[in-house]
């Protein structure tokens, strides 16, 4: 199992409208498990930012993302369909997501 980091924000899912929120994962910070909500400051081991974005990816479990697992994968994984995002750091801190947008 791989590790990574966690942001969790507020999201609009892009492929069925519901509104959770979810935990978007990123490899691209020295996966070292951490995780921010929406208004933590953002410092990690080998980072700080101040003002940026990170490429992040989540899931979403809403019925209608579900129903759209069962006809494709035949069984709903715990992950969800998957969304792509943008955690936005600004004066250092994690506000939430931005560019939410469907898999590619
Ligand atoms: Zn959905």
């Amino acid at each position: 199992m791989g590790c990574y980091d966690s942001f969790y924000g507020m999201v609009e899912c892009p492929h069925c409208g519901a509104v959770n929120e979810i935990e978007f994962q990123t490899k691209e910070l020295g996966q070292s498990m951490m995780s921010w909500s929406e208004g933590d400051p953002f410092v990690t081991s080998k980072l700080a930012m101040k003002f940026g974005t990170v490429s992040v990816y989540g899931g979403c479990n809403g019925e209608q993302c579900n129903e759209w697992q069962i006809k494709r994968d035949g069984y709903v994984s715990g992950f969800g369909r998957k969304i792509f995002a943008d955690a936005v750091i600004e004066k250092g801190v994690f506000v939430g997501m931005t560019n939410v947008r469907k898999e590619e």
